[in-house]
């Protein structure tokens, strides 16, 4: 949504309300003038300034629990360009009608705040220490994160910047405040107590004043009868440029003693990029704590006393349960990523513990959940265990077969093999994806929300388009052989029917027909034996509709030569029901008939992750 607001002419950014009413008054301030600026207190929002009788009027648009835009009170739209004209037509509150959009003067861009400016170092730097990840896992960490990871950059920003000095007293305060230079206006903010309170200190006349920050009921912060604000680098980004109740403008951080709270000051100042001013430009060098961990209150103790939730928690009944990233879980990372365990292709059967209960059955046998040594660590794994009775050799190649792919492969979206185990039988030993097949469990969670659903299949084409990277063809990319390690993390997997692609040539060609999932594969597959990473293309757009219509079965009802029937005469499946337009159209994208004409994953990938982020924000 942002995106498509910073195209519209009559939005400026990040401006103040005065600098709003500047343009407005070089614009004419003919009733019914006005503007529409980013909100400087609420995240998401924004601000609409209007013209009447030669007098300004804003108006704050929030954005709502479920991504609807409204002014306090009003009705909801599905974005401000609707409520914009909406109130074009009526009122409805509004001092006047909105009648002329006043157009940014040309050459002026929509102005980018400080924050917006320092996210992405800040978003980098909090992926890196707080997993400990670097180069591609990083990068993909953000793709198919960011959203998240924005939300959560912007409510802990404030433990970056060198004024948020922690859980100090009062009486701890004021020595930092007063005890080199005593400029009016030096400050800092402290953390009062474990509900979310927290108090501005600022040296005026050389005396320390202290203003409560409470948080409300909805999680706003202000001081008492202020303003008020999602976040505290919002409200000293506020009280920065103008006083509005307090004695005087923030002007000068206090720097955070070092060594202070038990917070870490390991690494130097973050470089910054560009300079937009304002007192968020300074960052300060303490590392971000880990989610979880106990040197974090912000995603502990403090949301389970309040119902402000990090944007990554929901509340199940009375407990608050923090969804995992793909990061937070073992297997976002191969196991091997650790240069203390011994890269192998062979597993050792003694450190290998099998458990009761099958996880699955498929062409070789069964699939057990089991445990693995390792060297540092226990893994938990799933083992695929080739069946011995009738000894087929055939089988077992094949089994190997997958393996030997499976063994070069290594990306956070993809199951990885952790080694073969020759033993009583044959074993291939996986990363566990505990939640099973995608298609079964929409089939038993329908309530998932199409948010959800469009995170899994963007994560499907991140693995998809490694794949195609690397020259490898799937052969069998069907909702069934997604597997999920939880609700927000899934994993590509059986590679049984897989191939790597030469150098010359860019497509695998079957010697006949076998054993095929009809349903899911292209006309070149059909017609000429052709395998190509176009055709998991059309694969995936079949995946996506099995995904949008929680696991029902494409063509339903329908025998395969019906179906090869129905797409040599251009027809295709119909839309899910509520399926969002966007997908249905990429999924048609999927189902061109030509390779040639048919997208690949590298311009999949971004459009689901365009339509991911948009729908998002
Ligand atoms: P396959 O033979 O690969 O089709 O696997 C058969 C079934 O075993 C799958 O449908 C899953 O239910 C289960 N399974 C296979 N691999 C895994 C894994 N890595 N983690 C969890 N379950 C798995």
């Amino acid at each position: 949504m942002a995106d498509k607001v910073n195209t519209l002419p009559f939005f400026y950014g990040n401006i103040t309300r005065e600098e709003a009413e500047e343009y407005l008054r070089q614009g004419g301030m003919s009733d019914g003038l006005y503007l529409l600026r980013q909100s400087r207190n609420y995240l998401g929002g924004y601000a609409l300034s209007v013209a009447h009788n030669r007098q300004c009027y804003h108006y704050t648009i929030e954005r709502e629990l479920n991504d609807t835009y409204a002014i306090a009170g009003g009705k909801s739209h599905r974005n401000p360009a609707d409520l914009i004209e909406y109130h074009s037509q009526e009122s409805d509150g509004l001092v006047c009608l909105l009648k002329k959009a006043l157009s940014r003067p040309r050459g002026v861009e929509p102005k980018v705040g400080p924050f917006e400016d320092l996210k992405e170092q800040l978003i980098r730097e909090y992926v890196k220490q707080t997993w400990n990840l670097q180069g591609a896992a990083l990068e993909q960490a953000i793709i198919s994160q960011r959203p998240q990871l924005e939300k959560l950059i912007a409510t802990t920003a404030h433990e970056k910047m060198p004024w948020f000095h922690g859980k100090i007293s009062r009486e701890e305060s004021e020595p930092r405040l007063l005890n080199s230079n005593r400029t009016n206006g030096k400050f800092l903010i402290r953390e009062r107590d474990e509900k979310g309170s927290y108090a501005l200190c600022l040296l005026h006349g050389g005396h320390v004043m202290h203003y409560r920050i409470d948080k409300d009921k909805a999680g706003k912060l202000s001081i008492p009868d202020g303003k008020k604000f999602d976040t505290l680098w919002q409200l000293v980004e506020h009280y920065s440029y103008k006083p509005d109740g307090l004695l005087r403008v923030l002007k000068e951080p206090c720097p955070r003693p070092n060594g202070a709270d038990g917070v870490s000051f390991s690494r130097p100042p973050l470089p910054r990029r560009g300079a937009t001013g304002g007192i968020l430009s300074r960052l300060s060098s303490n590392s971000f704590p880990k989610p979880g961990s106990k040197k974090l209150p912000f995603f502990t103790s403090r949301h389970k006393t309040t119902d402000n939730l990090n944007p990554y928690e929901t509340r199940v009944g009375n407990t608050v349960s923090k969804e995992a990233m793909p990061m937070d879980t073992e297997v976002y990372e191969s196991p091997y990523a650790d240069p203390d365990e011994l890269r192998t292709s062979t597993v050792d059967r003694s450190q290998l513990f099998l458990e009761d209960g099958e996880l699955g059955s498929g062409n070789f046998g069964t699939v057990l959940k089991g445990i693995y040594k390792m060297r540092k660590t226990e893994k938990q794994v799933a083992v695929k265990i080739l069946k011995n009775d009738d000894n087929n050799a055939a089988v077992r190649e094949e089994m190997l077969r997958e393996a030997n792919v499976m063994q070069q492969l290594d990306n956070p979206y993809i199951v990885r093999m952790i080694g073969i185990c020759e033993a009583e039988n044959l074993m291939l030993v996986m990363e566990l994806a505990d939640l099973g097949p995608l298609n079964k469990f929409l089939q038993k969670n329908k309530q998932i929300s199409m948010k959800n659903i469009t995170e899994l299949v963007h994560q499907v084409s991140m693995g998809m388009k490694y794949l195609e990277e690397h020259n490898f063809v799937h052969r069998d990319l069907a909702a069934r052989n997604v597997l999920l390690v939880t609700q927000h993390y899934a994993k590509i997997s059986d590679f049984g029917l897989s191939k790597a692609l030469t150098e010359e040539e860019n497509y695998y060609k079957a010697k006949g027909h076998g054993k095929w999932p009809v349903k899911w594969y292209a006309p070149e597959c059909m017609n000429f034996f052709k395998f190509s990473c176009k055709s998991d293309v059309w694969s995936f757009g079949v995946l996506m509709w099995e995904a949008y219509s929680l696991g029902q079965k494409p063509y339903k009802g329908m025998k395969g030569n019906e179906v090869i029937q129905m797409i040599e005469s251009g027809e295709r499946m119909g839309a899910p029901p509520n399926c969002p337009p966007e997908m249905y159209e990429l999924m048609k994208t999927c189902w061109t008939y030509k390779p040639d004409e048919r997208p690949g994953f590298s311009v999949v990938e971004p459009r689901l992750r365009d339509y991911y982020y948009d729908i998002s924000q």
